[in-house]
């Protein structure tokens, strides 16, 4: 019979913790050392997410939401993906599911480079595209939110451009919304899409400090506060992204 002394260890792969391979050294009975990979023996494979996002922001949120799940969540960082994806969509779905299928793809032609062992056949890629549309300006910014003014334009400007575009308008006709899409590009070559909104009026003056973008000018009915005046977990509480990434969990999960 063969004697098998094994020294198993697991790799490290980047920053991603819980590898799903093994690297082990198996010894024959003439002493011949053979180095081998194999998957691991214990437990069920955590299902691998990435999320196309650099934003550590979002990343906090998204992990802090799925958390609990039991799924491996990574930034395009963590992942060691360096693409742009050019989302030129026309709804904010559509943005989110160029943006989840496009990185699937690359990943297909290129790997996963920061996770050595993972195949891109087996993972799932969640992207998301938000945006502010406000009513009395047709839904302006909406998708072009985040290139409203131009990117290098400063918020304290965009926010004090578009309250200038609302002056005269009284509070009932100020009514806006932040939107939240966010496409799953599933293992199966299928793709999932959910949307989240929350309603509230644009203010006539900035306020608070948390938050980013245009929360300084985006108020609820509730309780006439900007969301920049919520702590973050009221705000992922109630938020569109929020919203829709609970709603994208729970599709997931039916589908495990
Ligand atoms: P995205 O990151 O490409 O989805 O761009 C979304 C843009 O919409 C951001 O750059 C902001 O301008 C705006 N936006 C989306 N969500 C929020 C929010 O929660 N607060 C403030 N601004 C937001």
């Amino acid at each position: 019979s063969v004697h098998w002394s094994e020294t198993a260890k697991e790799e490290t792969a980047g920053s991603v913790e819980n590898n799903c391979f093994f690297a082990c050294e198996k010894r024959d009975e003439h002493g011949m050392i053979h180095k081998l990979r194999q998957k691991r023996r214990t437990g069920r494979m955590k299902q691998r997410i990435i999320f196309a996002t650099g934003n550590e922001g979002k990343m906090k949120e998204i992990r802090e939401i799925l958390n609990g799940t039991g799924w491996n969540v990574l930034s395009l960082k963590d992942a060691g993906i360096d693409t742009e994806i050019e989302e030129n969509g026309t709804t904010f779905e559509e943005n989110a599911k160029i943006k989840a299928e496009g990185i699937r793809n690359w990943c297909l032609e290129n790997g996963i480079p920061g996770c050595s062992g993972i195949s891109a056949k087996e993972i799932i890629v969640l992207a998301d595209d938000s945006g502010l549309e406000i009513d009395w300006l047709g839904g302006e910014p909406g998708i072009y939110s985040a290139r409203y003014m131009g990117h290098e334009t400063s918020y304290r400007e965009k926010n004090a451009n578009l309250i200038s575009r609302l002056d005269g308008v009284p509070k009932e006709k100020r009514t806006a919304r932040f939107v939240c899409a966010i496409a799953a590009a599933l293992p199966d070559g299928n793709s999932l899409v959910t949307r989240g909104t929350i309603e509230g009026y644009i203010g006539w003056e900035e306020c608070g400090s948390n938050g980013f973008g245009y929360d300084p000018i985006f108020y609820l009915y509730e309780n006439d506060k900007s969301t920049a005046e919520l702590s973050a977990e009221e705000k992922n509480a109630i938020s569109h992204r929020g919203k829709a990434l609970r709603q994208m969990k729970k599709m997931l999960e039916e589908q495990k």
